[in-house]
């Protein structure tokens, strides 16, 4: 399904390591996210589309997210099945976890490396600690009203060991939908970093398989992100500011608007692109076969 990403505020509270951020200080008007979501309805190729909320941290931003979604919900001839906001998950208060729990079309995914150790590269801007402990609290508090967060794992060559530990430790405490991405920008992988993520979703896949893991979805494990699958970046022709973004879609609508916004599309094939799609393909394949020899 076409996905519209809409940028809230470009602000942070944290300052990860391996952050690919340049701009961490605009922030926007609710004209300015008015006019994006607008031109999302006015050029759509669908009446049927998904919306996630992106920052920068999006929960720094919480009002913006809250009229977003109260705006397009009372937008007629549109239906928007899910929203989802990706969050570095160290944000929530009272406000929003009622919020959430009243309006269940929003999901919450929280980006967190695994466990403690694997979670290292993600740190608080002002106290540098790790934001582990925040973020588990907060699923917790989530958990209380009934919201389920989903974690998305950022992997790297110095947290790709931990893997399936950390796949493990989330599981135990309750987590149950789980995506692994990898840094592509600001580290470098290689062949060691490719083995061991292989390596690691090989062990995961079994234990899913042997039944050790009931109810746990690894994305990575259960859907192959096409290679055609383009991300566009949508900017303000006169801030130059990046309002929003657009993936797993066609194409003649808001993302083809130049004349609108500054498009740039990034599907160009680089040997990293090619080398996280060979991991991934394979690791997915991999399952696959396994889950059909298990099956009667
Ligand atoms: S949460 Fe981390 S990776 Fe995300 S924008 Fe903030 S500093 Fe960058």
């Amino acid at each position: 399904m076409e996905t519209y990403v809409i940028h809230v505020t470009k602000q942070c509270n944290c300052d990860c390591l391996y952050c690919y951020e340049k701009d961490k200080t605009s922030q926007y008007t609710w004209e300015e996210i008015k006019g994006f979501i607008d031109n999302i309805v006015k050029y759509r190729t669908s009446n049927e589309f998904a919306i996630e909320f992106l920052g920068g941290e999006p929960l720094l931003a919480w009002n913006y997210v809250r009229q977003s979604y109260e705006y397009l919900e009372s937008i007629p001839d549109i239906n928007v099945p899910s929203y989802c906001i990706t969050t570095n998950g160290t944000i929530m208060t009272e406000k929003i976890v009622n919020y959430l729990s009243k309006n269940k079309k929003i999901s919450f995914a929280a980006s967190m490396d695994g466990h403690l150790h694997a979670n290292q590269l993600r740190v608080f801007k002002e106290s540098r600690k790790n934001t582990y402990e925040t973020v588990m609290k907060n699923i917790a508090y989530l958990r209380g009203f009934g919201v389920e967060a989903s974690i998305h794992i950022v992997s790297h060559p110095y947290n790709i060991a931990y893997l399936s530990d950390s796949i493990d430790h989330l599981y135990r405490n309750g987590i149950r939908y789980i995506d692994i991405g990898t840094v592509e920008t600001t580290m470098q992988i290689d062949e060691a970093y490719c083995d061991r993520f292989i390596k690691e979703l090989d062990i995961v896949s079994q234990r899913i398989a042997d039944g050790t893991y009931k109810g746990l979805h690894v994305g990575v494990l259960e859907w192959l992100k096409p290679y055609s699958d383009v991300r566009t970046y949508i900017r303000d022709p006169e801030t130059g500011k990046t309002i929003g973004e657009s993936y797993g879609r066609s194409g003649n609508d808001v993302t083809d608007t130049n004349n609108i916004y500054n498009i740039q599309k990034c599907g160009e094939k680089t040997k990293t692109s090619e080398m996280i799609y060979y991991i991934r393909k394979t690791v997915y394949d991999n399952h696959q076969r396994r889950l059909n020899l298990v099956q009667p």
